[in-house]
């Protein structure tokens, strides 16, 4: 029998040879860390709906979904027409312009914390940004964050962060820089409030609202409320890094879902309808430490933003057609419905073949744990985890069945974010069906493999 890795090899020859030549320009042949995996990847040519096509004309129902920006499927028609009628009245006006204007009255109408907003152009710069306003706004510079929380790659983020590759190393990051940052275990009020009782100087907590890496080590919704307390009663600046969960956990992001709303909030991804884009928004006088006032403030107190793609007229187009869309409410409650097909079916897939792990997640996110037993039970409704067991950070990283699960979905036609399956609106029944086959057919080729193992050792 063919092993996963040789029928990968069949199917793609084409991918095979552009990563050869590829591995000539960029580091490991990729331009993404997480986009790195197998005896080399595939190479994407189209994408529609839920489908993509690579060079060697392979479909697939793909679950990376734009690495989350793509809550409504890949060239939603809407979109297209909103960034073809643009493209063509400029790309950079390096002016204000009404799209920006709608799109951030869009931004405020849907996220509860959004007084004030600022665009960036990435999420790694909204929460940089939001880190310098926290510090500014309260003349405190060290920073609370959690355990294998992931705020993208600047400095202070990658203290403390996994990526689906392991740790992230803080090779290049000053000690000074390292030192600001306190990285505390999650959903554990009780250490959060010590380093606030211990440290006069903190300015600000930030997380990812459901939890390390789009919810994979779940965050407790009461520990949000916990946060949200101590917050207030230290004077810290609470930040939700919203650049997944944003419109996706709900239409107002997880601070709509959980009815929590933070000072500062971080967005990116859906926000710019699958062109490049984050903001920074919160309280009004925390964003408007970017205003310029007099020249005393604006020398000692005020905060510079200037970013050459900042709301640029191609993103605020996608942004506005997509947040309309999301607005109207549909397109999140048809993804989280699919989504809850899909941990459901897998679920029962890996209880008939007798593999200890379990699939799970929040709304349209869904996280995959295979070799090991799921650290806590279920919610029976929507599949959902309330934590890890005690010590793990992740449901996923680091296994031998992980690291062949994706080439494995791939030959059948699935493409998975590692071990995570990012749902969209435009998944239907049939992708999500398609995608139970593929899983139990995978889980029996890891299982021949020796990459998993049955409950009791059995073949
Ligand atoms: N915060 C979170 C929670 C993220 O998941 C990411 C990216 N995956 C970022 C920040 C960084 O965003 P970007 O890749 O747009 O810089």
């Amino acid at each position: 029998m063919q092993t996963i890795k040789e029928r990968y090899i069949e199917l793609h020859p084409k991918s095979a040879s552009l990563f050869q030549q590829s591995a000539q320009v960029f580091p490991d042949g990729v331009t993404h860390d997480n986009r790195r995996y197998g005896p080399f990847t595939i190479y994407v040519e189209r994408a529609l709906g839920s489908r993509k096509w690579d060079v060697d004309g392979n479909e697939y129902v793909d679950y990376v979904m734009g690495h989350g920006a793509l809550l409504l499927g890949h060239a939603r028609p809407e979109i297209v027409a909103a960034v073809q009628a643009q493209v063509i009245k400029g790309t950079h006006y390096g002016a204000n312009h009404v799209l920006e204007l709608k799109w951030g009255e869009l931004v405020q109408k849907l996220v509860p914390s959004a007084e004030k907003v600022r665009f960036t152009s990435s999420g790694t710069e909204a929460t940089l940004m939001a880190l310098r306003l926290a510090r500014a706004y309260t003349l405190k510079s060290r920073v609370i964050k959690f355990q294998s929380h992931f705020h993208g790659w600047h400095d202070y983020a990658a203290i403390g962060a996994v990526s689906s590759s392991g740790a992230l190393s803080a090779a290049g990051i000053p000690n000074a820089v390292a030192e600001t940052m306190v990285v505390l275990p999650p959903n554990d009020a009780g250490a959060v409030e010590q380093v606030l009782k211990e440290y006069k100087d903190v300015a600000a907590i930030i997380l990812e609202p459901t939890g390390a890496s789009m919810g994979d080590a779940p965050i407790l919704p009461s520990f949000l409320g916990e946060l949200r307390e101590l917050s207030r009663q230290y004077g810290v600046v609470l930040i939700f890094d919203e650049v997944v969960t944003g419109f996706r956990t709900s239409t107002g992001g997880a601070q709509a879902r959980y009815g929590i709303t933070p000072d500062v909030t971080t967005l990116a991804k859906i926000l710019a309808g699958g062109l490049p884009g984050g903001a920074v928004v919160g309280k009004a006088e925390i964003l408007d430490m970017i205003e310029h006032r007099d020249a005393q403030w604006d020398a000692s107190r005020r905060v510079p933003h200037p970013g050459t793609f900042n709301a640029n007229p191609l993103s605020a187009s996608a942004g506005v057609a997509g947040l309309t869309l999301v607005a109207a409410g549909k397109d999140n409650e048809k993804a989280d419905k699919m989504a809850v097909r899909l941990r459901k079916g897998m679920n029962e897939a890996l209880n008939r073949q007798g593999i200890p792990g379990c699939v799970s997640g929040v709304a349209s996110m869904c996280h995959i744990r295979l070799g090991r037993e799921c650290g806590a039970a279920l919610n029976a409704s929507d599949h959902s985890i309330c934590t890890l067991a005690a010590g793990e950070t992740s449901a996923g990283v680091g296994t031998p069945a992980h690291a062949a699960l994706k080439v494995g979905m791939l030959n059948h036609g699935v493409d998975l974010m590692g071990h995570k399956a990012i749902v969209s609106s435009a998944h239907t029944e049939a992708d999500i069906d398609l995608t139970i086959a593929a899983f139990e057919e995978t889980m029996k080729e890891l299982i021949a493999e020796g990459a998993l193992a049955r409950r009791g050792g059995g073949k």
